[in-house]
């Protein structure tokens, strides 16, 4: 089915997920100017309909439909490789980690490789997670597979997280070597088979769990018969983020293809993201009263990659002066990056309920075993 502007929501898998787009009408406009189809919503194992297909009339529309991964049509990532794009996907990755790290347990499983593709801070906060999971099963009697665990890091730059300082990458390397995890830089994945990875120079690397971390595109792909979508699967927007092609449309976040007022790339961060969706607040009460939208100004307020239980890296900018960067490491950042988690929950939820939210985390770490063994 199609709107008058021919748009589609889906719901982006067939699993448990409902599709909640972000549509605002602006006024209670008796005949809308658009009408947004959206498909039915389902819940349980069978996929049984919670609500039907129906339809959202809006004046002014707002996109913010994230992103997927970009395999760039890289020969059997989608077949072999687990990917982190949602919930589903870490959980996946978690159940083959731990039947994975039980085999070499029970002897069936002589090691346990895992090989990262992808350098960025996703693909170093995992390999930092899984060292620590798998230090974490000693403590339920799993004494082999931690002498067993080879996990490397792959990525074609000639660094890891490529796009932050080289003191970060620095850091990141050799935080990684002092674990035992190789990196494996220059080098680009072009095939994923079953066992094994295969390199742009012919070369293989075998390893039984492989992980795609590298690269996302805009959500486009979830509207069928959408707007255009431009590079990397994104919307094109202009500096007020309003799309290109139908002023109706809004967007923000990963899906919004777009340099800021300024002419600089937006990267896809939930730093962005979030900079983006106030200056849109801002901007629809403006538009309300029949002014203009405001050009959004991004501010970059730097970056911290975990690489461990107790440590992070990155650089922060001044809060007094943002071209101010400052490097930041060890134990000092790790502290900045797990502030920076409450922080976004108390901008979602209220100071009140963060508080609450802390407490309940610290009573249920307490409480609960420390891998998540299902
Ligand atoms: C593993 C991982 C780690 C990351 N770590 C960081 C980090 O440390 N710092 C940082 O700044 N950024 C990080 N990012 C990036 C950050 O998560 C994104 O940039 C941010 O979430 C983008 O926000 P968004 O609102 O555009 O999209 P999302 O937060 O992805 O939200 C989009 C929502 O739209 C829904 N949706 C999609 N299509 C449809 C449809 N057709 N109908 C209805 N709903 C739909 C999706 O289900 C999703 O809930 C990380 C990303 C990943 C994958």
């Amino acid at each position: 089915m199609k709107s008058p502007r021919g748009y589609w929501w889906t719901t982006a898998s067939t699993t448990r997920r409902t599709a909640r787009p972000v549509i605002i009408a602006t006024s209670p406009a008796p005949s809308p100017a658009s009408i947004a189809p959206i498909a039915p919503s389902l819940s349980g194992p069978d996929g049984s309909i919670v609500c039907s297909e129906r339809t959202v009339p809006y004046d002014l529309l707002v996109l913010a439909l994230g992103s997927i991964t970009n395999d760039f049509g890289t020969p059997g990532v989608a077949q072999h490789c687990h990917t982190l794009n949602d919930a589903d996907g870490a959980q996946a990755l978690n159940r083959t980690l731990i039947t994975r790290a039980m085999a070499v347990e029970l002897g069936t499983q002589a090691r346990l490789s895992i090989a990262i593709v992808g350098g960025g801070a996703t693909g170093v906060e995992l390999a930092a997670e899984i060292h620590h999971v798998i230090g974490e099963l000693r403590h339920y009697g799993a004494k082999v597979v931690g002498e067993q665990l080879d996990i490397a890091v792959i990525d074609a730059a000639d660094r890891l997280l490529s796009t932050g300082t080289a003191e970060m990458s620095a850091r990141a390397a050799q935080t990684r070597e002092q674990r035992g995890v190789r990196v494996i830089l220059n080098r680009r994945v072009t095939e994923a088979r079953e066992d094994v990875l295969v390199f742009d120079n012919g070369d293989t690397l075998a390893a039984d769990i492989k992980v795609w971390a590298s690269g996302i595109k805009g959500a486009s792909a979830c509207i069928t018969d959408a707007l255009p979508a431009g590079k990397r699967g994104q919307f094109p927007a202009d500096a007020t983020l309003r799309s290109i092609d139908d002023p109706n449309i809004f967007l923000l976040g990963d899906c919004a293809g777009c340099t800021d007022a300024n002419g600089h790339p937006v990267p896809s961060t939930a730093q962005a993201a979030r900079q983006q969706a106030i200056t849109l607040a801002a901007s629809i009460g403006l538009l309300l009263v029949g002014k203009p939208p405001l050009p959004f100004v991004y501010r970059d307020r730097g970056t911290l990659v975990s690489l461990g239980k107790a440590k992070a890296v990155g650089s922060v900018a001044a809060f007094w002066r943002a071209d101010r960067v400052h490097a930041v490491d060890g134990a000092a950042a790790k502290g900045m990056y797990a502030s920076l988690y409450r922080l976004h929950q108390a901008a979602v939820l209220g100071w009140p309920r963060t508080l609450a939210v802390i407490a309940a985390d610290t009573v249920s770490r307490a409480a609960k075993p420390s891998v998540k063994f299902y």
